[in-house]
């Protein structure tokens, strides 16, 4: 059995679980998950009897390469998707569909509704996410290469580094060496930030040079081409820099490796958060922590868990989550240092490993 195959099987006893025996999956990256088809515009329609993805006529040859053996319906520019729908649902008779509430819009949702009126609509949230917090053997293999080409790409760009350089032109060369090592793409925008810019958890890359500050915050990822993501953050001393900084990334780095030392099976998520949030909340800089320590990575930047305050749900064993402690101080800048983590059947394994000591973070002398 595929990789693949295995995933539908678990999906199916969810859904019979849920007491709907169909589920239309309308969120493409969960349809990826499901059946290795790589493009959008395409839907999975599981059925008791059977599963069958809904599809177009430009994906005819990806979907043969991508996923021999599953059925496929597939439609023509005239033909709208809802009719797809409506023809497969009436020929598998099914009295209840469960549907992804999270991803279907009210005009779809009302559109189905319209036409399958023998047909009783099921909303259902997070069955497939709950599969995909857990990852197989392939996945890790998959979030290892993502792993790879960032860090890669990082060493190059590091080396590299000039003060006349500018976040937009570092941003650039990150992503020039993500795809020169083989990578898709960047996992996201990359977040490059020299100095006050820091303090902006998001920060867009601007003009502004290396030189103009004495320290920069790197936010990077890769797509791995199997659509994995990876998922780092790292500060770099360019320069001139003040005590209370040395003194910020010290205290974030101590409540990271806090972190992390609690990552095993059965350890409530909120615990790991809670673990990093005493450390910066016990040195005074609590209010300056606004964000949730961490989350999923995988087929999505952010995914489930959620490791945060509120969230006791237990840590398992295929768990890949990031570790992500910042302090920001608006006006001054800010230090956040990400990881990735593998949860084991024992404990953890942090797939990452950019140096990230203090007297390590100093780039350009
Ligand atoms: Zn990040
Ligand atoms: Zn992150």
């Amino acid at each position: 059995m595929s990789d693949f195959e295995t995933r539908r099987k678990k999906l199916r006893s969810l859904t019979k679980k849920a007491g709907i025996g169909a589920l239309l999956v309308t969120d493409f990256t969960n349809v990826t998950y499901l059946t290795g088809f790589t493009g959008d515009s395409s839907y999975l329609l599981l059925m008791p009897q059977g599963e069958v993805i809904l599809s177009d006529s430009r994906y005819t040859v990806q979907l043969a390469e991508e996923c021999p053996g599953l059925d496929v319906e597939s439609r023509t520019s005239a033909t709208p998707m809802l009719k797809l729908i409506e023809k497969v649902v009436r020929r598998g008779k099914l009295a209840r569909l469960g549907f992804e509430a999270a991803s279907m819009t009210v005009a779809e949702h009302s559109a189905i509704a319209n036409v399958l009126v023998k047909t009783e609509l099921v909303a259902t949230t997070g069955l497939v996410e709950q599969l995909r917090m857990i990852k197989d053997r392939d996945e890790i293999s998959e979030l290892r290469i993502a792993v790879k080409f960032a860090e890669r790409a990082f060493a190059v760009i590091r080396n590299a580094l000039r003060p006349d350089q500018t976040e937009r032109e570092i941003a650039f060369n990150l992503e020039h060496q993500i795809r020169q090592f083989g990578g898709d793409a960047c996992a996201f925008k990359p977040i490059v930030a020299c100095g006050p810019r820091a303090a902006l958890p998001h920060a867009i890359p601007t003009d502004r040079r290396v030189e103009e500050s004495g320290f920069l915050l790197i936010d990077w990822g890769a797509l791995s081409p199997k659509g994995y993501r990876s998922d780092l953050t790292r500060v770099l001393i360019t320069g001139k820099i003040s005590p209370k900084l040395e003194r910020i990334y010290r205290v974030v780095l101590k409540a990271q490796q806090r972190a992390i030392a609690k990552i095993r099976p059965g350890v409530p998520a909120s615990d790991v958060d809670a673990a990093a949030r005493n450390v910066i909340a016990k040195e005074g800089f609590g209010k300056y922590f606004g964000h949730g320590l961490g989350h999923g990575v995988g087929l999505d930047i952010h995914e489930e868990p959620r490791l945060s305050k509120s969230n006791s749900q237990p840590l398992k064993p295929g768990m890949v989550i990031t570790i992500e402690p910042g302090i920001y101080l608006p006006g001054f800048g800010g230090v956040r240092i990400e990881d990735d983590v593998l949860v084991t059947r024992d404990g953890h394994e942090v797939l990452t490993s950019v140096p990230k000591r203090w007297d390590e973070a100093v780039a350009v002398a």
